[in-house]
């Protein structure tokens, strides 16, 4: 059935697609092995640089989900039976641990209840515990998309230093690169995990890692069988803007797009308006009365927002309610919050009213829904985009 209007895809994750990328994708399918592509390729791999904000390092782009990114940053670094140091804070941690474990790697996972950020100290005092350096990497969740809790990567990195331990440092970026700020050389990341379909504003299908000279330098003796995922072969041909097998290329052109229209708006503008929209989302849950799963403020999300249901109300109810009656997408609770948070996506391709158009969406759903709150949640996030407007503008 049609439905008037645009619906509005508010999940964290894939995100909306800016118009002028849909257009950039619908140009011709090209020679991947002819000139036109290498300098597509070079545009794309050196733009992406920018983005991670690295020049010491490289960066390699596969046809893939982020997923495919995950795997691709352990098989290249690590061997068999390696330890690594995972913090669990929420699903899509969990999921790289199980991922680990699956390798042949024996991840120490310092648990949480979901509600908060990796903890620094807690790794510090693992790492320092590890004299004898078994532990091979430390590998943390950026932004927890199914918590909305942000982890302070120059925190972790500095935890690491305290420690004087040589681990590798993997991040995964998927739902805050492009969103939240990421200093790959300044915060001595070795591996970044990043995927297409969030902050880059792109749909599903390209996933990438960021590779450090030391991640390079561990890659030459690890163990861990790996064929498709194998940077050598990416790392050759990417010299010459080239791949070593048929990149997605109507996916780089979209790539090579939006890192322009990051770049026109300007990244430290980029994070701001994440910043602002996502503390007017915060205001109208407060208003609404309703609780913000991540318990730490200093941690708070800029790409979503996850929201607790009042006791005995279903999340899964209300969402499809805004579905049938607003045409509006909104996150699910994963795993262990199943049904019990929704999540409202606010990265991207995203301004002031499409977050006003969500908010609504949103306030009116649970009237509809008859979820106890107040209102005026709306009316607070009104308030505070109004009395916020970048003086730029
Ligand atoms: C979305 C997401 C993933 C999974 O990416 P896929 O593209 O679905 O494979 C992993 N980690 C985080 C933090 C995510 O947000």
């Amino acid at each position: 059935m049609s439905r008037p209007g645009r619906h509005f895809l508010q999940i964290p994750g894939p995100t909306n697609v800016p118009d002028r990328v849909l257009r950039a994708m619908g140009g011709p399918t090209m020679d991947h092995r002819g000139p036109a592509f290498a300098e597509l390729g070079k545009r794309a791999l050196e733009g992406m640089k920018r983005i991670v904000k690295t020049e010491a390092g490289q960066v390699v782009i596969y046809p893939s989900s982020g997923t495919g990114a995950w795997e691709a940053a352990l098989v290249n670094t690590l061997s068999h039976g390696d330890r690594v140091m995972m913090f669990e804070t929420g699903h899509f941690a969990w999921l790289w641990d199980k991922l680990a474990r699956r390798l042949g790697l024996a991840p120490r996972v310092i648990g949480s209840d979901w509600r908060r950020a990796a903890d620094p100290d807690a790794i510090e005092a693992a790492l320092r515990a590890d004299s004898t350096h078994e532990i091979k990497a430390v590998c943390v969740v950026q932004n927890e998309t199914s918590t909305g809790c942000a982890s302070r990567i120059d925190e972790i990195r500095a935890a690491i230093d305290a420690a004087g331990h040589p681990a590798l440092l993997m991040v995964d970026t998927i739902s805050s690169l492009a969103s939240i700020d990421m200093r790959m050389d300044a915060w001595g990341v070795d591996v970044i995990v990043a995927g297409s379909q969030k902050g880059l504003m792109l749909p599903p299908g390209l996933s990438f890692n960021a590779i450090s000279p030391k991640a390079l330098a561990a890659h030459q003796t690890a163990g861990l069988q790996r064929a498709y995922w194998d940077w050598s072969d990416m790392l050759g041909p990417n010299a010459n803007g080239f791949f070593p097998y048929t990149p997605a290329t109507n996916l780089l052109y979209g790539l090579v797009e939006a890192i322009d229209m990051l770049e026109e708006e300007g990244l430290s503008n980029v994070f701001a308006r994440h910043d602002r929209l996502a503390s007017a989302a915060r205001r109208a849950v407060q208003a609404w009365g309703l609780e913000v799963l991540c318990l730490e403020p200093r941690h708070y999300s800029s790409s979503l927002t996850a929201v607790l249901m009042p006791e005995g109300h279903s999340a899964d109810g209300f969402r499809a309610v805004v579905l049938e009656k607003f045409d509006m997408s909104l996150g699910s609770g994963l795993s262990k919050v199943a049904d019990k948070v929704f999540r409202i996506g606010h990265l991207g391709d995203f301004n002031d009213l499409m977050l006003m158009g969500t908010l609504s969406g949103v306030e009116m759903g649970l009237g509809l829904a008859g979820v106890p709150h107040q209102r005026g949640g709306v009316d607070a996030a009104m308030r505070y985009l109004g009395e916020t407007v970048p003086t730029a503008l």
